[in-house]
């Protein structure tokens, strides 16, 4: 049931090449009986010998029966190809169909959706489970279709030669088959999933203590701490032998059942023949003695794709993860924003997975060119708020409107033209500098992106780094820090010019000069915008035109730096923390350098 139903999911992305597929299971059912034929001649060839045994130079068909083996044997074979380059084809595209459809609905996704899931994560997902459906389809199907062919095949010749010796070579095929449902059956399969789990846990807490070897080694523990990590271990190798303890005995009986049709056959023959032996039964027996091997090969191949077919519904889950999220919605208008204001009516949010609202019943106005600040404790829903606005996620209650009209009315290449955002873990790409930059306005030139570098302050990074503007970022030897990236992130910002920014800082810098420079090009970046900065370092929010000071999702209060003084709340006991921390650093500074 459950094999059917990953199949049929396989066949939602397969579209005509589902033909294919079926075609190339066809193809290798037909190849796995024609392979039965050589067996035939062969025990033609052997029947002959026998026929005219002792006058061997009578036998006149040795040749043919020989050559019809072989013909046979090559024509299998050769169906057998076509069976897998029509497997192959279809297996591909349908990984391609996969991977693409896949993409094509991610493009649609919230922006934090995949913000939240991990980039990486989510490769992983797009890639390796497509590829994990391409053995399947490419091989595992196919072979199963010839595995199920050749018992067929083989039953009708069993009968067709001696169906009393066809029945009793089939009797240990039988009691095989009845061990092999014992050990597939509903009781193992719970076995089998308890063992994947320890075995996921036992991965993940392995993960957990690569993490965590630092902190072991900083603070001079012993890898004992990771007791977690040496419980799932137990836990895992206490399955592991659970598990196969619990085979053993079938597994026992399943392997002498299935290579003991031959001890089953002698002991009938001898039985049969207590009173004389026949040509045609002697002749009839050898035939069984030649064919009946096949039967274990054939039950074998069939009882190990059933592996196969959990890793692939396992994947097919895993797309299934990502293809069941809903796309961002969309109505059909495409509204131009009239102006440069942010407005937030009554705007809620829960995330999916959060029985909590992140923000509650928030209502700002922000008017064009306008410098407003974020602030507050951390959880306080600050970065949700700055993700709203830019459209990572879609409000659950409210509305957003930039420049009068509801974000949603807005296209996404208007949206994208209009804000603009710089996050603290500016993502740069494996390419050049310029190129990084350049693809905030793929027409730019070469001056205008040098322009953008120098106004975001990258000019010290970009005469350090080998080849200027075309060093490749990620490559060996290339090194940039966190600020260094922000810079040349913000530097691509600053060439989108785009009319609304939303600006997260920095928390730590390495050194004050970063910092400095950091600064210096949000100032420039911030001039004649509408800006929303996230801030952390209160000393840069003093000339802000408004502050709003989040908590628990909600605003707690709002206004300038000064009639928050005055209000003498929480801004102005995190102002009196800051300005303590500020004179600790410079103390401390003095005394280290005094
Ligand atoms: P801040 O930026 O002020 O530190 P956030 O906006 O990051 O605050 O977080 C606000 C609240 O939303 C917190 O309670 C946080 O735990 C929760 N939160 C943030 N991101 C997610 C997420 N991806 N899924 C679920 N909850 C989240």
């Amino acid at each position: 049931m459950k094999k059917k139903s990953s199949l049929s999911h396989l066949f939602e992305y397969a579209g005509k090449f589902k033909y294919l597929t079926i075609l190339s299971w066809i193809l290798s059912g037909l190849s796995a009986l024609v392979a039965l034929l050589p067996y035939i001649y062969i025990w033609k060839i052997i029947k002959e010998v026998m026929d005219v045994a002792p006058n061997f130079n009578q036998a006149q068909n040795l040749a043919h029966y020989g050559w019809m083996a072989v013909i046979f044997s090559i024509l299998s074979m050769l169906i057998y190809v076509g069976a897998l380059m029509c497997s192959h084809i279809g297996a591909f595209r349908i990984a391609a169909n996969i991977r693409s459809r896949a993409m094509h609905h991610i493009v649609t996704l919230p922006l934090g959706f995949i913000d939240e899931f991990g980039s990486g994560k989510l490769r992983k997902i797009v890639n390796e489970s497509s590829g994990a459906t391409e053995t399947y389809l490419a091989h595992q199907l196919p072979d199963r279709a010839g595995a199920i062919a050749t018992p067929i095949g083989m039953v009708i010749l069993l009968f067709l030669f001696d169906w009393k010796l066809g029945l009793l070579s089939l009797i240990p095929v039988i009691l095989a088959f009845l061990i092999m449902m014992t050990m597939t059956g509903k009781q193992m399969k719970q076995k089998m999933k308890e063992y994947q789990d320890s075995l996921e846990r036992m991965s993940n807490e392995a993960v957990e203590y690569v993490r965590g070897i630092p902190v072991v080694k900083t603070f001079g523990q012993s890898v004992f701490s990771f007791k977690k990590f040496k419980n799932s271990i137990d836990n895992y190798s206490k399955w592991v032998i659970a598990y196969t303890k619990d085979l053993r005995k079938p597994m026992l009986f399943y392997t002498t059942a299935i290579n003991a049709v031959f001890a089953v056959l002698i002991a009938a023959a001898l039985i049969m023949t207590q009173n004389g032996v026949t040509d045609t039964f002697l002749i009839n027996i050898l035939f069984y003695i030649i064919f009946t091997p096949i039967i274990s090969v054939t039950l074998t191949k069939i009882m190990f794709s059933s592996e196969n077919a959990m890793i692939v519904e396992d994947a097919l889950g895993r797309i299934d993860s990502v293809m069941t999220i809903k796309p961002m919605e969309n109505t059909s208008l495409s509204i131009l924003p009239k102006n440069n204001s942010i407005d937030l009516n009554n705007v809620s949010f829960k995330y999916k997975n959060s029985h909590t609202y992140a923000l509650k019943n928030i209502s700002i106005q922000i008017e064009s060119e306008k410098k407003v600040a974020l602030v507050g404790p951390s959880g306080g829903g600050k970065t949700t708020l700055a993700n709203i606005i830019a459209r990572f996620w879609d409000v659950t209650n409210g509305e957003v409107k930039i420049g009068g009209v509801n974000v949603k009315d807005i296209s996404k290449e208007d949206l994208m033209n209009t804000v603009s955002f710089v996050f603290q873990d500016s993502k740069l790409l494996k390419t050049s500098v310029f190129e990084n930059v350049r693809m905030a306005k793929p027409n730019a030139t070469r001056k205008e992106v040098i322009n953008a570098l120098k106004a975001a302050q990258c000019s010290d990074i970009i005469s350090k780094l080998p080849k200027g503007i075309d060093t490749v970022i990620g490559t060996k030897g290339v090194y940039l820090s966190g600020g260094e990236q922000q810079r040349i992130a913000i530097a691509r910002v600053m060439l989108k010019n785009a009319p609304i920014l939303i600006l997260d800082e920095a928390t730590a810098f390495a050194d004050p000069d970063n910092e400095y420079k950091v600064q210096a090009a949000f100032n420039e970046l911030s001039k004649g915008k509408t800006v929303v900065m996230i801030a952390h370092r209160l000393s840069t929010i003093v000339d802000a035109d408004k502050i709003f000071v989040l908590k628990d999702g909600s605003i707690l209060e709002s206004g300038t730096h000064k009639n928050l003084l005055q209000h003498n709340g929480m801004y102005a006991h995190m102002w009196e923390e800051y300005k303590n921390s500020v004179d600790w650093t410079v103390k401390k500074g003095v005394c280290q350098y005094a």
